[in-house]
């Protein structure tokens, strides 16, 4: 550029100024464009090239920096946006001593319910990527009910034998079994025949359990029958099910099902 117009007569004391073209390339809005300008900032430059600024974009290098040629530009859209979104409130249990009860005993005193919330979110995006999201706003739609748990605390059990230590009671389905045909599927004379699973002869005191909750040769005290050893399975037995061996047949009969606790003993 020259100033004055080339065409300006020349006179005494005249100043031309030359200003030269540099070569900026500008990006914004998904397009790049190298152009030739007299202008030496950014924000003139920009100006000149159309694009307009929002504050909210990002101009890089900011508009007041000067530039040379080779120098880059490029804008970044900034917008931001409200968006709601329901979220669940998962609910918390908040555990209670009960030292009337015994220790592996649970009880829910109220159930829990998840709760529900709206949460307003400021979303920003930059040329349209959403790169920052900021909770703005809580709304809580249905309020959330922790549940309330009771555990068990005593370690002792009073037997025949005085007050017995156990690591952890169960409340279990006892029903009970003796060395039968009906009971085992063996009948007398079977190289099996009152064996238990461990390999041990069947007695007053042998029970079977399952091994993912009892472990085969733990020492338990079964409420209504004794001490008793772990030392056998059975194919209804799993979960919190116990089988208690009985010497005859009508004992187990007169047994049936009964729900009670046993302990695992240290
Ligand atoms: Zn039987």
């Amino acid at each position: 550029m020259v100033e004055p117009e080339v065409s300006t007569a020349l006179k005494d004391e005249l100043v031309i100024r030359i200003t030269r073209a540099i070569s900026v390339r500008v990006t914004a809005d998904g397009k790049t464009v190298d152009m030739l300008t007299t202008k030496r900032t950014v924000k003139d430059v920009l100006a000149q090239a159309g694009i307009a600024v929002s504050p909210l974009d990002k101009v890089i290098p900011a508009g007041e920096n000067h530039l040379s040629s080779g120098d880059e530009i490029k804008i970044i859209r900034v917008t931001e946006g409200f968006e709601k979104q329901k979220v669940k409130i998962p609910y918390r249990i908040i555990k209670k001593e009960n030292n009337a009860m015994e220790k592996g005993l649970s009880r829910v005193l109220s159930k829990g319910k998840d709760g529900l919330k709206e949460v307003t979110y400021k979303v920003t995006f930059e040329d349209g990527r959403e790169v920052e999201r900021q909770a703005t706003e809580e709304k809580i739609i249905t309020p959330v009910q922790n549940e309330t748990v009771e555990f068990g605390t005593i370690t002792t059990v009073a037997t025949a034998r005085g007050e017995v230590r156990f690591k952890k009671a169960f409340r279990m389905l006892a029903t009970a079994y003796c060395a039968c045909k009906k009971c085992t599927n063996k009948e007398p004379g079977h190289p099996q025949y009152g064996i238990t699973y461990s390999g041990i002869p069947v007695r007053p005191g042998i029970v079977a359990v399952d091994p993912r909750v009892i472990p085969l040769g733990s020492r338990l005290y079964v409420e209504g029958y004794g001490f008793a050893l772990a030392a056998d399975i059975g194919g209804a037995i799993k979960g919190n099910r116990i089988d208690l061996y009985y010497p005859t047949h009508g004992e187990t009969e007169r047994y049936g099902a009964r729900r009670i606790k046993v302990y695992l003993l240290e």
